[in-house]
């Protein structure tokens, strides 16, 4: 294998327009086929590969039984290619995204490589959200169930500062943290880092977009010189390439670009109403959608619960990921919907950064995304693992104009979709019954024994009531039905009537837009319970809402859902915050960095 300092070896399906169905899909390795024997594989045209399984890359005997426990069999392809490179210790730069393997990709190197009997950390990886960084710790605890001696840390906020220092204390092999937290782990001196030998940053790219570059530049540099750095993108904007400029000694670079193909695995649909027909409207998508879990995008709080509470009420079971949410309760949620217990969540794209569940085959984006990187980023939930998913936007009239910026982010075409009417819904409610049923003969959930009892209770029933089996079964089946009508028989002449532009009544949702940059939305005043704040961060420094968004959001232990509209000037923007700031964090927020300016924020009335 060829593994000279600046390697680059990039894995790209051609847009040949082919379907879907028959291309390659390098995700989906640990399944039954190889990754690399397909006919759109570039690794097998490049012949790059050619071991099979994971022996040749000198893994322990320790290791290889780990992975043989959790099934997998083949290396993903950016596995097969930075293992040897991460083996030598070199540094690397790696373009892929979540999905591909990459976690272990640096985390099994990282394991075998790591000295015993260490008190100081060896490893940092730095992760933009605490729900990568929990999830990238619990990747490293897995890998290394075979390596006892190792001791993994994650580190966050909004976590318990003081259980951090004392685990640090006792001694820690591997750091995985955001970048906040782990500022203050070393400014407090309680994150020794003169013994750290290898830094990972994870998921460069959305720390650009989340403001915390400046964070991360400054955790570099109170880093030892000597040290092994690899970095993971999923794209490489000129900021993220001028970090590894800077930072990486001849890096290996590694670039695995699956996003085409994962995005064609998805099929992108939109679908055009007034505002305030969405609730009514996403009751209708759910109800007519035959599939796993689904997960609806939400841009507040505020309206995630009121999605949620308009779910239940037509009888869904739904849950919620919003920045209000405590830790142990999201992961709650997210293990609920990983097992099948729940099968909507509705969340705000912070809440919902990171969160790796496969079983996701809808993605709802009930708030238009406000850009195309959110929207790759939502959409990115589902199609997981090789299999296929579906993603639907909901606009309003104005919005349609953003359609095409998001068909170009995506390279597909995104299609209208009409609203399914009761005769759709009807149809799908009945298919699913039909399902339910074939699989309760299929695989009966019941053992023999109690088998056995329902056969007699039916013979019993039968002579009793002087019943036929058809009657009974009948009967079972409105059981299944439960006490909502099977027949739905909602008001749908609306979904014929014509949505135009002018709409009275209708309530506008482009928070985040473009905006600010149009008169009548500054004039607007903040919505109820809000106030409105300046903040010395404009155009000029290139900051988006995202930037503001995540900063505000993980960095002051304000959450998501507490900031409301932002516009942004040349020089300055307004963000409406919740009324009657607590002064703590006020302080934190006139000191916060964002594109490296400090917000100096201060009330505008
Ligand atoms: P990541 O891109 O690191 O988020 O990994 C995506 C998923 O693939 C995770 O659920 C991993 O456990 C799984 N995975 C990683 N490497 C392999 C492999 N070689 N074989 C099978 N599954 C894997």
């Amino acid at each position: 294998m060829d593994i000279s300092n600046s390697k680059i070896l990039s894995v790209e399906e051609e847009a040949s327009g082919k379907p879907s169905d028959v291309s390659v899909d390098f995700n989906e390795f640990g399944k039954d086929a190889s990754p690399h024997d397909g006919e759109n594989s570039a690794l097998s045209q490049k012949d790059v590969i050619d071991e099979s399984g994971f022996d040749g890359f000198g893994f322990s005997k320790a290791l290889l039984e780990t992975l043989k426990e959790k099934g997998y069999k083949t290396p993903s392809p950016i596995q097969t290619a930075a293992f040897p490179e991460l083996m030598l210790g070199r540094d690397l730069v790696g373009q892929a995204q979540t999905g591909t393997g990459k976690t272990a990709a640096f985390a099994l190197p990282l394991i075998e490589r790591l000295e015993q009997h260490q008190s100081r950390p060896q490893a940092l990886v730095l992760a933009p959200t605490r729900e990568l960084a929990l999830q990238v710790a619990d990747s490293f605890q897995a890998y290394a169930s075979g390596h006892k001696h190792l001791r993994i840390l994650a580190v966050y906020g909004g976590a318990d500062f003081r259980s951090q220092i004392n685990f640090l204390r006792k001694g820690v092999d591997v750091v995985v943290g955001t970048p906040g937290r782990v500022m203050d782990h070393i400014r407090q001196k309680t994150l020794d880092t003169s013994n750290l030998k290898t830094l990972i940053l994870d998921e460069a790219d959305e720390m650009l977009r989340m403001g915390f570059i400046d964070d991360v530049e400054w955790i570099l540099e109170h880093l030892p010189k000597e040290r092994q750095m690899v970095l993971f993108s999923a794209t490489m904007p000129a900021e993220i390439r001028r970090l590894s400029k800077r930072y990486l000694h001849s890096p290996a670079e590694i670039t695995i670009k699956t996003k085409a193909q994962e995005a064609r695995r998805i099929r992108h649909r939109c679908i055009t109403m007034p505002n305030s027909r969405k609730l009514e409207a996403l009751n209708r998508v759910l109800e007519s959608f035959v599939g796993d879990g689904v997960i609806v995008f939400a841009r507040t709080k505020v309206i995630t619960l009121d999605v949620a509470e308009s779910l239940e009420a037509s009888g869904h079971e739904v849950a919620v990921l919003n920045g209000d949410v405590p830790q142990n309760q999201r992961e709650r949620t997210v293990e609920s919907l990983k097992n099948g217990r729940v099968n909507i969540l509705v969340a705000t794209d912070v809440a919902a950064r990171g969160l790796d569940v496969d079983r996701i085959s809808l993605v709802v984006n009930y708030d238009i995304p406000f850009d195309s990187e959110a929207y790759v980023h939502r959409i990115g939930r589902t199609g997981r693992a090789g299999r296929k998913g579906e993603a639907i936007l909901f606009i309003n009239p104005r919005e349609r104009r953003f359609v095409s910026t998001l068909e170009r982010a995506v390279g597909q075409p995104i299609e209208a979709m009409e609203i399914p009417n009761n005769s759709d819904i009807n149809e799908s409610r009945i298919n699913r019954l039909r399902e339910r049923l074939t699989l309760a003969f299929k695989s009966p959930l019941t053992t023999k024994e109690e088998t056995e009892i329902l056969k007699e209770m039916l013979s019993s029933l039968a002579q009793e009531e002087n019943l036929n089996l058809e009657d009974i079964a009948l009967a079972a089946l409105q059981l299944a039905v439960g006490p909502r009508p099977l027949l739905f028989n909602g008001d749908e002449k609306w979904i014929d009537e014509p949505v135009s532009r002018g709409r009275r009544g209708e309530r506008r949702q482009d928070r985040y837009g473009s905006g600010g940059r149009r008169a009548d939305r500054s004039a607007r005043a903040p919505e109820e319970n809000m106030e409105r704040f300046r903040v010395e961060v404009g155009y000029r420094d290139r900051v988006k809402p995202g930037n503001l968004v995540g900063a505000i959001a993980n960095e002051s232990g304000l959450h998501g859902r507490m900031i409301g509209r932002i516009q942004i000037f040349d020089t300055h923007s307004l963000v409406d915050l919740p009324k009657g700031m607590p002064d703590d964090v006020f302080k934190v927020l006139k000191k916060l960095k964002v594109m490296n300016r400090e917000l100096q924020i201060q009330k505008t009335t």
